[in-house]
Protein backbone atom coordinates (compact mmCIF):
# COMPACT_ATOMS: atom_id res chain seq x y z
CA UNK A 1 0.00 0.00 0.00
CA UNK A 2 1.44 3.52 -0.63
CA UNK A 3 2.07 6.10 1.86
CA UNK A 4 -0.48 8.49 0.46
CA UNK A 5 -3.66 5.56 0.76
CA UNK A 6 -1.86 4.54 3.69
CA UNK A 7 -2.73 8.04 5.48
CA UNK A 8 -5.58 8.42 4.07
CA UNK A 9 -6.37 5.18 5.82
CA UNK A 10 -5.58 5.94 9.30
CA UNK A 11 -6.69 9.70 8.80
CA UNK A 12 -7.62 9.77 12.35
CA UNK A 13 -4.49 9.71 13.56
CA UNK A 14 -5.04 11.79 16.12
CA UNK A 15 -8.18 11.92 17.27
CA UNK A 16 -9.75 15.34 19.50
CA UNK A 17 -9.42 14.84 23.40
CA UNK A 18 -13.41 14.51 23.82
CA UNK A 19 -12.88 11.63 20.99
CA UNK A 20 -10.65 9.86 22.59
CA UNK A 21 -12.12 10.31 26.61
CA UNK A 22 -15.49 8.85 24.78
CA UNK A 23 -13.30 5.63 23.38
CA UNK A 24 -11.85 5.59 27.10
CA UNK A 25 -15.41 5.82 28.75
CA UNK A 26 -16.46 3.17 26.36
CA UNK A 27 -13.61 1.13 28.01
CA UNK A 28 -14.27 1.77 31.44
CA UNK A 29 -17.78 0.64 31.35
CA UNK A 30 -16.92 -2.80 29.18
CA UNK A 31 -14.58 -3.40 31.35
CA UNK A 32 -16.32 -4.41 34.38
CA UNK A 33 -18.24 -7.13 31.70
CA UNK A 34 -14.76 -8.43 31.19
CA UNK A 35 -13.36 -9.09 34.06
CA UNK A 36 -16.35 -11.36 34.78
CA UNK A 37 -15.37 -13.60 31.83
CA UNK A 38 -14.15 -17.58 32.11
CA UNK A 39 -10.62 -18.67 30.81
CA UNK A 40 -12.77 -20.02 28.05
CA UNK A 41 -14.41 -16.92 26.76
CA UNK A 42 -10.85 -15.20 27.13
CA UNK A 43 -9.38 -18.49 25.22
CA UNK A 44 -11.87 -18.32 22.11
CA UNK A 45 -11.25 -14.62 21.73
CA UNK A 46 -7.22 -15.22 21.68
CA UNK A 47 -7.68 -18.44 19.08
CA UNK A 48 -10.10 -15.82 17.37
CA UNK A 49 -7.13 -13.59 17.22
CA UNK A 50 -4.65 -16.02 16.60
CA UNK A 51 -6.44 -17.36 13.33
CA UNK A 52 -6.74 -13.61 12.09
CA UNK A 53 -3.24 -13.19 12.83
CA UNK A 54 -2.39 -15.92 10.34
CA UNK A 55 -4.84 -14.50 8.00
CA UNK A 56 -2.77 -11.77 7.68
CA UNK A 57 0.60 -12.88 7.79
CA UNK A 58 1.70 -11.86 4.46
CA UNK A 59 0.61 -8.67 5.03
CA UNK A 60 2.41 -8.40 7.95
CA UNK A 61 5.34 -9.79 5.97
CA UNK A 62 4.69 -7.34 3.00
CA UNK A 63 4.61 -4.11 5.70
CA UNK A 64 7.39 -4.93 7.71
CA UNK A 65 9.83 -5.26 4.37
CA UNK A 66 8.05 -1.52 3.63
CA UNK A 67 8.80 0.01 6.63
CA UNK A 68 12.64 -1.09 7.28
CA UNK A 69 13.29 -4.25 4.56
CA UNK A 70 12.85 -6.46 7.29
CA UNK A 71 13.06 -10.16 5.79
CA UNK A 72 9.68 -12.17 5.60
CA UNK A 73 11.71 -15.24 7.26
CA UNK A 74 13.19 -12.98 10.21
CA UNK A 75 9.37 -11.88 10.28
CA UNK A 76 7.71 -15.40 10.61
CA UNK A 77 10.32 -16.46 13.37
CA UNK A 78 10.50 -13.03 15.17
CA UNK A 79 7.18 -11.25 14.99
CA UNK A 80 4.42 -14.29 14.06
CA UNK A 81 6.19 -16.83 15.88
CA UNK A 82 6.72 -15.42 18.92
CA UNK A 83 3.05 -14.10 19.57
CA UNK A 84 1.51 -17.80 18.41
CA UNK A 85 3.82 -19.39 21.29
CA UNK A 86 2.70 -17.27 23.70
CA UNK A 87 -1.00 -17.64 22.53
CA UNK A 88 -0.24 -21.09 22.93
CA UNK A 89 1.30 -21.28 26.24
CA UNK A 90 -1.28 -18.68 27.88
CA UNK A 91 -4.27 -20.83 26.36
CA UNK A 92 -2.78 -24.35 27.88
CA UNK A 93 -1.99 -22.85 31.71
CA UNK A 94 -5.23 -19.83 31.69
CA UNK A 95 -7.72 -21.99 33.78
CA UNK A 96 -4.86 -22.57 36.49
CA UNK A 97 -3.86 -18.97 36.51
CA UNK A 98 -6.76 -17.53 36.87
CA UNK A 99 -7.77 -19.91 39.92
CA UNK A 100 -5.78 -17.75 42.10
CA UNK A 101 -3.84 -19.92 45.04
CA UNK A 102 -3.54 -21.06 48.60
CA UNK A 103 -1.22 -18.91 51.25
CA UNK A 104 -0.21 -20.44 54.48
CA UNK A 105 -1.86 -19.02 57.15
CA UNK A 106 0.50 -18.43 60.51
CA UNK A 107 -0.37 -20.56 63.68
CA UNK A 108 -0.83 -16.73 64.93
CA UNK A 109 -4.34 -16.10 63.11
CA UNK A 110 -5.62 -19.71 64.12
CA UNK A 111 -9.16 -20.48 62.04
CA UNK A 112 -8.07 -18.15 59.23
CA UNK A 113 -8.32 -19.81 55.48
CA UNK A 114 -5.83 -17.73 53.52
CA UNK A 115 -5.67 -17.38 49.80
CA UNK A 116 -4.48 -14.77 46.81
CA UNK A 117 -7.12 -14.04 44.17
CA UNK A 118 -6.57 -12.65 40.78
CA UNK A 119 -8.32 -9.90 39.48
CA UNK A 120 -7.62 -7.97 35.63
CA UNK A 121 -6.44 -4.63 36.69
CA UNK A 122 -8.92 -2.88 34.38
CA UNK A 123 -8.39 -0.44 31.81
CA UNK A 124 -5.07 -0.74 30.10
CA UNK A 125 -2.60 1.22 28.21
CA UNK A 126 -0.38 -0.58 25.89
CA UNK A 127 2.53 1.93 24.31
CA UNK A 128 5.18 -0.09 21.68
CA UNK A 129 8.35 0.19 19.47
CA UNK A 130 9.16 0.52 16.11
CA UNK A 131 11.08 -2.61 16.30
CA UNK A 132 9.28 -5.49 16.61
CA UNK A 133 6.10 -3.77 16.23
CA UNK A 134 3.98 -6.89 15.61
CA UNK A 135 5.36 -9.05 18.70
CA UNK A 136 5.94 -6.22 20.81
CA UNK A 137 2.44 -4.89 20.68
CA UNK A 138 0.48 -8.27 20.60
CA UNK A 139 2.56 -10.17 23.58
CA UNK A 140 1.83 -7.39 25.82
CA UNK A 141 -2.09 -7.35 24.48
CA UNK A 142 -2.46 -11.52 24.81
CA UNK A 143 -1.32 -11.10 28.60
CA UNK A 144 -3.84 -8.49 28.75
CA UNK A 145 -6.93 -10.04 27.36
CA UNK A 146 -6.29 -13.20 29.42
CA UNK A 147 -6.17 -11.10 32.43
CA UNK A 148 -9.48 -10.09 31.49
CA UNK A 149 -8.34 -6.12 30.82
CA UNK A 150 -10.14 -3.70 28.41
CA UNK A 151 -6.88 -1.86 26.46
CA UNK A 152 -5.47 1.18 24.02
CA UNK A 153 -3.13 -0.10 21.90
CA UNK A 154 -0.70 2.44 20.59
CA UNK A 155 1.66 1.27 18.39
CA UNK A 156 4.93 3.48 16.84
CA UNK A 157 4.48 5.60 14.29
CA UNK A 158 7.64 4.56 12.17
CA UNK A 159 5.96 1.21 11.00
CA UNK A 160 3.04 3.03 9.63
CA UNK A 161 2.55 0.33 6.93
CA UNK A 162 2.49 -2.62 9.75
CA UNK A 163 0.60 -0.67 12.40
CA UNK A 164 -2.32 -0.15 9.34
CA UNK A 165 -2.44 -4.05 9.21
CA UNK A 166 -2.44 -4.71 12.94
CA UNK A 167 -5.44 -2.00 13.28
CA UNK A 168 -7.07 -4.31 10.48
CA UNK A 169 -6.51 -7.28 12.54
CA UNK A 170 -7.96 -5.94 15.63
CA UNK A 171 -10.83 -4.57 14.17
CA UNK A 172 -11.50 -8.02 12.54
CA UNK A 173 -11.67 -9.30 15.97
CA UNK A 174 -12.42 -7.20 18.68
CA UNK A 175 -14.81 -4.61 19.36
CA UNK A 176 -13.84 -1.07 19.53
CA UNK A 177 -15.23 -1.04 23.72
CA UNK A 178 -12.71 -3.77 24.46
CA UNK A 179 -8.98 -4.04 21.90
CA UNK A 180 -8.75 -0.12 20.41
CA UNK A 181 -5.94 0.32 18.43
CA UNK A 182 -5.19 3.92 17.88
CA UNK A 183 -2.23 4.79 15.00
CA UNK A 184 -0.47 8.00 16.04
CA UNK A 185 3.38 9.57 17.24
CA UNK A 186 4.44 11.20 20.24
CA UNK A 187 1.17 13.78 20.52
CA UNK A 188 -1.34 10.73 20.45
CA UNK A 189 0.90 9.00 23.43
CA UNK A 190 1.23 12.25 25.04
CA UNK A 191 -2.41 12.48 24.93
CA UNK A 192 -3.27 9.09 25.86
CA UNK A 193 -1.21 9.49 29.10
CA UNK A 194 -3.94 12.07 30.32
CA UNK A 195 -6.38 9.14 30.82
CA UNK A 196 -6.79 7.49 34.39
CA UNK A 197 -5.61 4.27 32.92
CA UNK A 198 -5.27 1.58 35.98
CA UNK A 199 -2.39 0.39 34.44
CA UNK A 200 0.40 1.67 31.33
CA UNK A 201 2.97 -1.32 29.79
CA UNK A 202 5.54 0.49 28.20
CA UNK A 203 7.72 -0.61 25.47
CA UNK A 204 10.66 2.20 24.55
CA UNK A 205 13.39 3.87 25.14
CA UNK A 206 14.35 4.77 28.91
CA UNK A 207 14.21 8.47 28.14
CA UNK A 208 10.28 8.17 27.34
CA UNK A 209 10.20 5.17 29.66
CA UNK A 210 10.62 8.27 32.70
CA UNK A 211 8.38 10.65 30.35
CA UNK A 212 5.78 7.82 30.86
CA UNK A 213 6.57 7.18 34.64
CA UNK A 214 6.13 10.54 35.25
CA UNK A 215 2.73 11.01 33.55
CA UNK A 216 1.76 7.11 35.53
CA UNK A 217 2.55 9.06 39.22
CA UNK A 218 -0.24 11.94 38.70
CA UNK A 219 -2.81 9.08 38.42
CA UNK A 220 -1.14 6.23 40.40
CA UNK A 221 -1.37 4.14 37.59
CA UNK A 222 0.99 1.09 37.93
CA UNK A 223 3.86 0.71 35.46
CA UNK A 224 5.61 -2.04 33.25
CA UNK A 225 8.60 -0.34 31.97
CA UNK A 226 10.54 -2.27 29.21
CA UNK A 227 13.38 -0.48 28.11
CA UNK A 228 17.06 -0.83 26.19
CA UNK A 229 20.67 -0.18 27.33
CA UNK A 230 23.92 -1.34 26.27
CA UNK A 231 23.83 -5.12 26.53
CA UNK A 232 27.73 -6.61 26.76
CA UNK A 233 28.84 -9.82 25.74
CA UNK A 234 31.84 -11.04 27.81
CA UNK A 235 34.33 -13.39 25.27
CA UNK A 236 36.64 -14.90 28.34
CA UNK A 237 39.99 -16.66 27.68
CA UNK A 238 38.06 -20.17 27.82
CA UNK A 239 35.40 -19.01 25.47
CA UNK A 240 35.20 -21.03 21.87
CA UNK A 241 35.70 -18.08 19.89
CA UNK A 242 34.37 -19.35 16.30
CA UNK A 243 31.10 -20.17 18.03
CA UNK A 244 30.85 -17.15 20.50
CA UNK A 245 31.78 -14.85 16.91
CA UNK A 246 28.64 -16.37 14.75
CA UNK A 247 25.95 -15.98 18.05
CA UNK A 248 27.44 -12.51 18.56
CA UNK A 249 27.44 -11.58 14.68
CA UNK A 250 23.80 -13.33 14.19
CA UNK A 251 22.63 -11.79 17.93
CA UNK A 252 24.00 -8.02 16.83
CA UNK A 253 22.91 -8.35 12.88
CA UNK A 254 19.64 -9.32 13.56
CA UNK A 255 17.31 -6.53 12.15
CA UNK A 256 20.17 -4.58 11.69
CA UNK A 257 21.28 -4.61 15.22
CA UNK A 258 18.05 -2.71 16.36
CA UNK A 259 16.83 -5.14 19.40
CA UNK A 260 16.77 -3.83 22.55
CA UNK A 261 18.74 -6.95 23.42
CA UNK A 262 21.28 -7.28 20.66
CA UNK A 263 25.04 -7.34 22.07
CA UNK A 264 26.03 -3.71 22.26
CA UNK A 265 29.15 -4.21 22.76
CA UNK A 266 32.02 -6.78 23.52
CA UNK A 267 34.31 -7.28 26.03
CA UNK A 268 37.53 -9.80 25.28
CA UNK A 269 40.25 -11.08 27.11
CA UNK A 270 43.32 -9.52 25.68
CA UNK A 271 44.80 -13.13 24.85
CA UNK A 272 42.09 -13.77 22.72
CA UNK A 273 41.28 -10.17 20.80
CA UNK A 274 43.16 -10.66 18.01
CA UNK A 275 41.95 -14.25 17.14
CA UNK A 276 38.14 -13.14 17.92
CA UNK A 277 38.48 -10.12 15.10
CA UNK A 278 39.17 -13.03 12.25
CA UNK A 279 36.02 -15.05 13.83
CA UNK A 280 33.74 -12.20 13.38
CA UNK A 281 34.96 -11.08 10.23
CA UNK A 282 34.42 -15.08 9.51
CA UNK A 283 31.12 -15.16 10.97
CA UNK A 284 29.47 -11.75 9.04
CA UNK A 285 30.78 -13.21 5.83
CA UNK A 286 29.02 -16.65 6.34
CA UNK A 287 25.92 -15.19 7.50
CA UNK A 288 25.61 -12.55 4.62
CA UNK A 289 28.05 -13.14 2.04
CA UNK A 290 30.85 -9.99 0.89
CA UNK A 291 27.97 -8.20 -1.21
CA UNK A 292 26.25 -7.31 2.14
CA UNK A 293 24.38 -3.64 0.57
CA UNK A 294 22.64 -6.22 -1.85
CA UNK A 295 21.59 -8.98 0.49
CA UNK A 296 18.07 -9.07 1.13
CA UNK A 297 18.34 -11.07 4.37
CA UNK A 298 19.86 -7.97 5.91
CA UNK A 299 17.23 -4.90 7.29
CA UNK A 300 17.57 -1.53 6.90
CA UNK A 301 17.66 1.55 9.54
CA UNK A 302 14.46 2.68 10.48
CA UNK A 303 14.74 6.43 9.33
CA UNK A 304 17.41 8.65 8.40
CA UNK A 305 17.79 10.59 11.82
CA UNK A 306 18.73 6.93 13.38
CA UNK A 307 20.76 6.64 9.76
CA UNK A 308 22.79 9.61 10.55
CA UNK A 309 22.74 9.01 14.26
CA UNK A 310 24.80 5.77 13.90
CA UNK A 311 27.12 7.03 11.11
CA UNK A 312 27.83 9.75 13.07
CA UNK A 313 29.32 8.03 16.30
CA UNK A 314 31.29 6.11 13.67
CA UNK A 315 32.83 9.57 12.26
CA UNK A 316 32.93 10.55 15.38
CA UNK A 317 35.09 7.59 16.78
CA UNK A 318 37.41 6.96 13.96
CA UNK A 319 38.33 10.42 13.83
CA UNK A 320 39.65 10.00 17.42
CA UNK A 321 41.41 7.81 16.54
CA UNK A 322 39.80 4.42 16.81
CA UNK A 323 40.39 1.28 14.11
CA UNK A 324 37.51 0.21 11.82
CA UNK A 325 37.49 -3.62 11.22
CA UNK A 326 35.15 -4.26 8.91
CA UNK A 327 32.11 -1.98 7.50
CA UNK A 328 31.94 1.82 8.28
CA UNK A 329 30.11 2.75 5.04
CA UNK A 330 26.05 3.45 4.71
CA UNK A 331 24.29 4.37 1.94
CA UNK A 332 21.85 7.30 3.12
CA UNK A 333 18.94 6.61 0.39
CA UNK A 334 18.68 3.09 1.21
CA UNK A 335 19.55 3.58 4.99
CA UNK A 336 21.92 0.54 5.04
CA UNK A 337 24.91 0.57 7.29
CA UNK A 338 27.47 -2.10 6.58
CA UNK A 339 28.10 -4.64 9.95
CA UNK A 340 30.83 -2.38 11.41
CA UNK A 341 33.43 -3.55 14.71
CA UNK A 342 35.77 -1.17 15.49
CA UNK A 343 37.89 -0.79 18.41
CA UNK A 344 40.71 1.34 20.04
CA UNK A 345 37.79 3.45 21.14
CA UNK A 346 38.01 6.52 23.28
CA UNK A 347 36.23 6.33 26.77
CA UNK A 348 34.40 9.58 25.49
CA UNK A 349 33.19 8.27 22.16
CA UNK A 350 29.05 8.13 22.22
CA UNK A 351 29.95 4.82 21.09
CA UNK A 352 30.39 3.59 24.62
CA UNK A 353 27.73 6.00 26.22
CA UNK A 354 24.31 5.82 24.01
CA UNK A 355 22.72 2.33 23.51
CA UNK A 356 23.80 1.61 19.92
CA UNK A 357 20.71 -0.04 18.42
CA UNK A 358 22.46 -0.72 14.91
CA UNK A 359 24.84 -2.38 12.96
CA UNK A 360 27.78 -0.64 14.82
CA UNK A 361 29.94 -3.52 17.24
CA UNK A 362 32.94 -1.76 19.69
CA UNK A 363 35.12 -4.15 20.89
CA UNK A 364 36.92 -3.92 23.77
CA UNK A 365 39.82 -5.89 25.15
CA UNK A 366 40.31 -6.29 28.93
CA UNK A 367 43.25 -7.37 31.12
CA UNK A 368 41.29 -8.77 34.34
CA UNK A 369 38.05 -10.30 35.69
CA UNK A 370 37.86 -7.28 37.73
CA UNK A 371 38.84 -4.45 34.96
CA UNK A 372 35.70 -6.40 33.15
CA UNK A 373 33.28 -6.52 35.70
CA UNK A 374 34.06 -2.49 36.42
CA UNK A 375 33.25 -1.73 33.12
CA UNK A 376 30.31 -2.96 33.17
CA UNK A 377 29.36 -1.72 36.65
CA UNK A 378 30.39 1.68 35.63
CA UNK A 379 27.49 1.63 33.20
CA UNK A 380 23.36 1.25 33.85
CA UNK A 381 22.01 -2.05 34.61
CA UNK A 382 21.43 -3.45 31.15
CA UNK A 383 18.92 -5.46 29.56
CA UNK A 384 20.58 -8.67 28.62
CA UNK A 385 24.35 -9.74 29.24
CA UNK A 386 25.85 -12.56 27.02
CA UNK A 387 28.71 -14.46 28.54
CA UNK A 388 31.03 -17.08 26.35
CA UNK A 389 33.16 -19.14 28.37
CA UNK A 390 33.30 -22.80 28.43
CA UNK A 391 33.96 -22.60 32.31
CA UNK A 392 30.92 -23.16 34.71
CA UNK A 393 32.82 -21.64 37.30
CA UNK A 394 33.64 -18.71 35.48
CA UNK A 395 30.42 -18.57 33.94
CA UNK A 396 29.06 -18.48 37.94
CA UNK A 397 31.63 -15.32 38.23
CA UNK A 398 30.37 -13.46 36.22
CA UNK A 399 27.20 -14.09 36.70
CA UNK A 400 27.57 -13.12 39.95
CA UNK A 401 29.63 -10.10 39.66
CA UNK A 402 27.23 -8.22 37.32
CA UNK A 403 23.59 -7.49 37.14
CA UNK A 404 21.22 -7.17 34.36
CA UNK A 405 17.61 -8.16 33.43
CA UNK A 406 18.29 -11.27 31.97
CA UNK A 407 21.30 -13.17 30.72
CA UNK A 408 22.24 -15.95 28.12
CA UNK A 409 25.64 -18.31 28.47
CA UNK A 410 27.32 -19.01 25.11
CA UNK A 411 24.26 -17.96 23.06
CA UNK A 412 22.28 -14.66 22.40
CA UNK A 413 18.62 -13.43 22.27
CA UNK A 414 17.29 -16.83 23.16
CA UNK A 415 16.11 -15.91 26.42
CA UNK A 416 13.20 -13.70 24.43
CA UNK A 417 12.17 -17.01 22.83
CA UNK A 418 11.33 -18.66 26.30
CA UNK A 419 7.92 -17.42 27.74
CA UNK A 420 8.69 -20.07 30.90
CA UNK A 421 11.10 -17.21 31.96
CA UNK A 422 9.91 -14.06 33.17
CA UNK A 423 11.28 -10.86 30.49
CA UNK A 424 12.35 -7.44 31.47
CA UNK A 425 14.92 -5.27 32.82
CA UNK A 426 16.30 -4.25 35.60
CA UNK A 427 16.06 -0.14 36.97
CA UNK A 428 18.05 1.72 33.47
CA UNK A 429 16.02 -1.36 31.69
CA UNK A 430 13.14 -1.48 32.90
CA UNK A 431 11.23 -2.82 35.81
CA UNK A 432 8.01 -5.39 35.54
CA UNK A 433 8.10 -8.55 33.97
CA UNK A 434 6.44 -9.74 30.61
CA UNK A 435 5.73 -13.07 28.58
CA UNK A 436 3.73 -15.75 29.85
CA UNK A 437 2.55 -16.40 33.42
CA UNK A 438 4.34 -12.96 34.50
CA UNK A 439 2.58 -10.82 31.57
CA UNK A 440 -0.52 -12.55 33.44
CA UNK A 441 0.47 -11.14 36.40
CA UNK A 442 1.88 -7.72 35.14
CA UNK A 443 -2.02 -6.99 34.13
CA UNK A 444 -3.75 -8.07 37.13
CA UNK A 445 -4.43 -7.43 40.59
CA UNK A 446 -2.83 -10.23 43.43
CA UNK A 447 -5.69 -9.75 45.61
CA UNK A 448 -5.12 -11.12 49.26
CA UNK A 449 -8.55 -13.16 50.63
CA UNK A 450 -8.40 -13.83 54.19
CA UNK A 451 -11.53 -15.50 55.58
CA UNK A 452 -11.95 -16.14 59.25
CA UNK A 453 -13.97 -19.66 60.04
CA UNK A 454 -15.68 -19.60 63.65
CA UNK A 455 -17.47 -16.96 65.61
CA UNK A 456 -14.35 -16.60 68.02
CA UNK A 457 -10.81 -15.40 66.45
CA UNK A 458 -7.30 -14.84 68.78
CA UNK A 459 -7.76 -11.06 66.98
CA UNK A 460 -10.10 -10.56 69.15
CA UNK A 461 -8.21 -10.83 72.05
CA UNK A 462 -5.77 -8.04 70.76
CA UNK A 463 -8.20 -4.78 71.43
CA UNK A 464 -8.33 -2.37 74.07
CA UNK A 465 -8.27 -2.12 76.77
CA UNK A 466 -4.68 -3.45 76.97
CA UNK A 467 -4.60 -5.72 80.08
CA UNK A 468 -0.95 -6.82 81.16
CA UNK A 469 -1.54 -10.99 80.23
CA UNK A 470 -2.00 -9.18 76.93
CA UNK A 471 1.39 -7.38 76.82
CA UNK A 472 2.91 -10.57 78.22
CA UNK A 473 1.18 -12.33 75.31
CA UNK A 474 2.97 -10.11 73.08
CA UNK A 475 6.64 -10.88 74.48
CA UNK A 476 5.68 -14.47 74.23
CA UNK A 477 4.86 -14.00 70.44
CA UNK A 478 7.52 -11.50 69.88
CA UNK A 479 9.89 -14.00 71.12
CA UNK A 480 8.59 -17.31 69.63
CA UNK A 481 6.48 -16.16 66.61
P1 LIG B 1 10.62 5.35 21.92
O1 LIG B 1 10.78 5.39 23.39
O2 LIG B 1 11.05 6.51 21.12
O3 LIG B 1 9.06 5.12 21.53
C1 LIG B 1 8.27 4.09 22.12
C2 LIG B 1 6.80 4.53 22.10
O4 LIG B 1 6.66 5.72 22.87
C3 LIG B 1 6.25 4.83 20.71
O5 LIG B 1 4.93 4.31 20.63
C4 LIG B 1 6.24 6.36 20.67
O6 LIG B 1 5.21 6.88 19.85
C5 LIG B 1 6.00 6.74 22.11
N1 LIG B 1 6.57 8.04 22.46
C6 LIG B 1 7.61 8.69 21.89
N2 LIG B 1 7.85 9.86 22.51
C7 LIG B 1 6.94 9.97 23.50
C8 LIG B 1 6.66 10.95 24.50
N3 LIG B 1 7.38 12.07 24.61
N4 LIG B 1 5.65 10.71 25.37
C9 LIG B 1 4.94 9.57 25.30
N5 LIG B 1 5.15 8.61 24.37
C10 LIG B 1 6.13 8.80 23.47
O7 LIG B 1 11.35 4.01 21.45
P2 LIG B 1 11.63 3.48 19.98
O8 LIG B 1 12.62 4.36 19.30
O9 LIG B 1 10.35 3.20 19.29
O10 LIG B 1 12.32 2.05 20.30
C11 LIG B 1 13.68 1.92 20.64
C12 LIG B 1 13.89 1.78 22.12
O11 LIG B 1 13.03 0.80 22.66
C13 LIG B 1 15.30 1.32 22.45
O12 LIG B 1 15.77 2.01 23.58
C14 LIG B 1 15.12 -0.15 22.77
O13 LIG B 1 16.11 -0.70 23.60
C15 LIG B 1 13.78 -0.14 23.44
N6 LIG B 1 13.14 -1.45 23.36
C16 LIG B 1 12.97 -2.17 24.50
C17 LIG B 1 12.40 -3.43 24.42
C18 LIG B 1 12.20 -4.30 25.64
O14 LIG B 1 11.49 -5.28 25.53
N7 LIG B 1 12.78 -3.97 26.77
C19 LIG B 1 12.01 -3.94 23.19
C20 LIG B 1 12.20 -3.16 22.06
C21 LIG B 1 12.76 -1.91 22.15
Amino acid sequence: MSLQALKSETAEIHPQADVLKARFDALVAHAPALARTDASARKKKLWAFMAALLRHRLEIQEALQADFGKHPTETDFSEILTVTSEIRLVCRHLSAWMAGRAAATPLTLPGHRSGVMIQPKGVVLILSPWNFPVNLTFIPMVSAIASGNAMVLKPSEHTPHTSAVMARIVQSVFPANEVCLLQGGKEMAESLLELPFNHIFFTGSPAVGRIVMAKAARHLASVTLELGGKSPAIVDETANLKLAANRIAWGKLMNAGQICISPDYVLVAESQMEAFLVEMKNAIRSLYGDAISANMDYARIINTGHYDRLMGYIQHAVENGATLHCGGEGNPASRYIAPTMITGIGADSPLLEEELFGPVLPVISYKSEAEATAFIQARPKPLALYIFSKSRKQQDAWLNQTRSGGVAVNTTLVQFFNNEMPFGGDNNSGFGKAHGYYGFLAFSNERSVIRQQFRWSLSDLVQPPYHPWLQKLASILVKWF
